[in-house]
Order: structure tokens, then C-alpha cells, then sequence
């Protein structure tokens, strides 16, 4: 086949192609707040979650963060977040429930924390809520699950919420408009490099 052929052949494909997509893009009309799920065993859930913070922010919109779980207060994304003004920055957490190694207080802070989310879940100012790490506090039954999941469904209609965490449960994918499944190819955690700030926290 001659380089022409080749160019000629090259052309018809994408112009086919093109069709395709511009009819796919031409059926996605519809707008509405989204339940975004990022779940699995690899890097990039919360990372995920706090870009699509950037980009609602960039937008002007309004963004609440509540970070399940965690305690520590030293983060880039929350040094950096925590600062915007149309960005409200809550860490709930009491530390990993191996640490605090006490059930009863820990559903004590994840309740606290729920009140929390709660209360943005019904606030139709909040144009993007991020509930990071909240698959863990579903799956310890610390929080009850059916309840989070009837207020994540009764939210404001225009509101997007993101949920992270690992082992994301069946009921929590099915409400879920977006699902992703992050998998674990390779972490330089298990080649002993420490959490690097900046990538990590
Ligand atoms: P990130 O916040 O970096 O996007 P994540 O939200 O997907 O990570 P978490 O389970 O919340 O993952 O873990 C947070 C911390 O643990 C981060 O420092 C991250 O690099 C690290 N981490 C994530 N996945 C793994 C893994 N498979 N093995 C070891 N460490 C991991
Ligand atoms: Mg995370």
C-alpha cells in the first residue's frame, strides 16, 4: 500500500470514528447531580476526588469535603483546599480503627462526622460534596447503611456527591451513577518508600 492509500484509508477510519463519537456526545444531554463511586484497592480514590474539588472550584462552585477516618491534619490537599473560599474543609476522623482499636468511640466520631455530611446533603448550596473514606464506616457497621444511602439518594437534585473508600458495597455501586474500580498493579509503599508529600499527602 502506498503512503497515499494509507493517508486516504487513515481518513475514512477517523471520519467514521468522528460519527460515532458526535452521535454518542448528542445523546448525553441530560444534566443532573451525579454519584461518583471510587473504590477498589489501588492509588488515586481520595487523589480523584480532591482533583474534581479543583475542578468545581475553578468553576465557582461551592464544595464541602468531609474526610471519614483520618485524623491527621497535615495534608497538602487540605493546607491547599481549606484556604479556598468557596471550599469548607472538615476532617472527622479519629485515626485508622486498628489505632484507636475502640468500637464504641469510633461510632460515636463517625456519627459526629455523619451530622456533618448531613447537613450538607441537604443544603442545595453545596454544589459538590466529597464523603472521603466513607466506605469503611459502612462496612464496620459504625454507621447504618440504608440511612446514609436514603440521604445520599434524597440530596438536592443538582448536587454531586463523591464517595471513596475501598470495598465499596453492592447496594452503594447500584445507587452510584459513576463507578470506578481503582486496581492495586504495583504501590511503592511495598518496595518500602515512606508516604511522600505531595503524592501521598
Ligand atoms: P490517594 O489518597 O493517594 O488517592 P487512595 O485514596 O486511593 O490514595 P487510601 O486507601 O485512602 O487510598 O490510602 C491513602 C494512602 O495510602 C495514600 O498515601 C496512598 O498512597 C496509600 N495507598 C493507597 N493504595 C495503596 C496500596 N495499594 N498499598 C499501599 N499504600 C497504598
Ligand atoms: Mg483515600
Amino acid at each position: 500500500m502506498t503512503d497515499t492509500d494509507k493517508n486516504t484509508r487513515h481518513q475514512l477510519r477517523m471520519a467514521r470514528k468522528k460519527a460515532i463519537i458526535d452521535a454518542s456526545i448528542a445523546r448525553a444531554y441530560q444534566e443532573k447531580g451525579l454519584l461518583l463511586v471510587l473504590t477498589g484497592n489501588g492509588k488515586g480514590k481520595s487523589s480523584s476526588a480532591f482533583g474534581m474539588v479543583g475542578r468545581a472550584l475553578g468553576h465557582g462552585m461551592k464544595v464541602g469535603v468531609c474526610q471519614f477516618l483520618k485524623s491527621r491534619t497535615d495534608t497538602g490537599e487540605e493546607a491547599f483546599f481549606g484556604k479556598q473560599a468557596r471550599c469548607e474543609w472538615h476532617v472527622l476522623g479519629d485515626g485508622f480503627t486498628w489505632e484507636t482499636q475502640n468500637r464504641a468511640k469510633d461510632i460515636a466520631t463517625s456519627e459526629r462526622g455523619w451530622a456533618v455530611a448531613q447537613r450538607m446533603l441537604t443544603d442545595a448550596s453545596y454544589d459538590l460534596v466529597v464523603l472521603d473514606e466513607l466506605t469503611y464506616l459502612l462496612n464496620y457497621g459504625y454507621l447504618d447503611a440504608d440511612q446514609v444511602l436514603d440521604a445520599i439518594g434524597a440530596r438536592p437534585l443538582m448536587q454531586h456527591v463523591v464517595v471513596t473508600g475501598r470495598a465499596a458495597s453492592d447496594t452503594l455501586r447500584d445507587l452510584a451513577d459513576t463507578v470506578s474500580d481503582i486496581a492495586d498493579v504495583k504501590h511503592a509503599y511495598r518496595d518500602g518508600i515512606k508516604a511522600q508529600p505531595g503524592i501521598d499527602l
